[in-house]
């Protein structure tokens, strides 16, 4: 038997019918629930069962990645032929800490900041032992809001970043295209816009110059002074 895969904690299966084909008739439910994402289903085309005569659904092919499947039972949840089953590994996944809410030094919000790096230590080591998407989805699930710290590539290329639209290119003249933030608040009545990148110190001092009266001849007398 192979070894399991220190990340597996599932076993999974789909059920068969009297005849023994399986029971999944690919309508998709459980691919569409899954929150992490690790099921396919290719649907078949419809034909009678060899076990009721009745014409049904099928699914040409099945697929569910264990390794990343977060174990909360959903697929088996929204299934209506009940073609899913799904076991939690016995033993429990290294990431459950219950260990210690039995420590008396962090029983208490005043221990917990007394031992605050005893404390950090054993979250970091718990928390190295997974991805920091699977943390997200987990904490978030559990009514903990949480979010991932990012580089600021990984900023501009996250999806509800790219969604908002918050990110705008701009051209400068030196530097080139690049993109910077958006206004953070959309006013309907009032939009705002970023229409251009930063500009270098004094680049519009003549165009300002000019539109609050100053000749060319004066913006260049200005010049000669050293005054702009
Ligand atoms: S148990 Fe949850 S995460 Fe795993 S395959 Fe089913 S729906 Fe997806
Ligand atoms: S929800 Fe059930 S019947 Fe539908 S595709 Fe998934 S396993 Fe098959």
């Amino acid at each position: 038997m192979r070894p399991r895969a220190p990340r597996l904690r599932g076993s999974f299966a789909l059920t068969k019918d009297a005849a023994g084909d399986e029971n999944c008739i690919g309508c998709k439910k459980c691919e569409r629930i899954c929150p992490s994402e690790v099921i396919t289903v290719v649907t078949g085309k419809k034909r009678e069962s060899p076990a009721t005569g009745q014409k049904r659904g099928w699914c040409d092919d099945f697929t569910l990645d264990l390794t990343a499947c977060i174990v909360c039972e959903l697929c088996v949840q929204v299934c209506p032929v009940d073609a899913i089953l799904m076991c939690r590994a016995p033993t429990k996944p290294g990431f459950e800490r219950e260990d210690l809410l039995a420590r008396p030094e962090f029983a208490s919000n005043a221990n917990r900041a007394k031992h605050r790096t005893a404390l950090n230590a054993e979250l970091n080591a718990t928390l190295a032992r997974r991805a920091r998407a699977e943390w997200v989805e987990m904490l978030n699930r559990a009514g903990v809001p949480c979010g991932p710290i990012y580089s600021v590539d990984q900023v501009f290329a996250d999806p509800q970043v790219a969604h908002l639209r918050a990110a705008v290119e701009v051209e400068h003249p030196r530097l080139g295209k690049f993109r910077v933030l958006d206004q953070a608040a959309r006013l309907s009545r009032t939009p705002a816009a970023i229409v251009s990148a930063t500009p270098e110190i004094g680049q519009h001092t003549d165009e300002v110059l000019a539109e609050l009266g100053y000749s060319a001849a004066d913006i260049a007398a200005l010049h000669a002074k050293g005054a702009v």
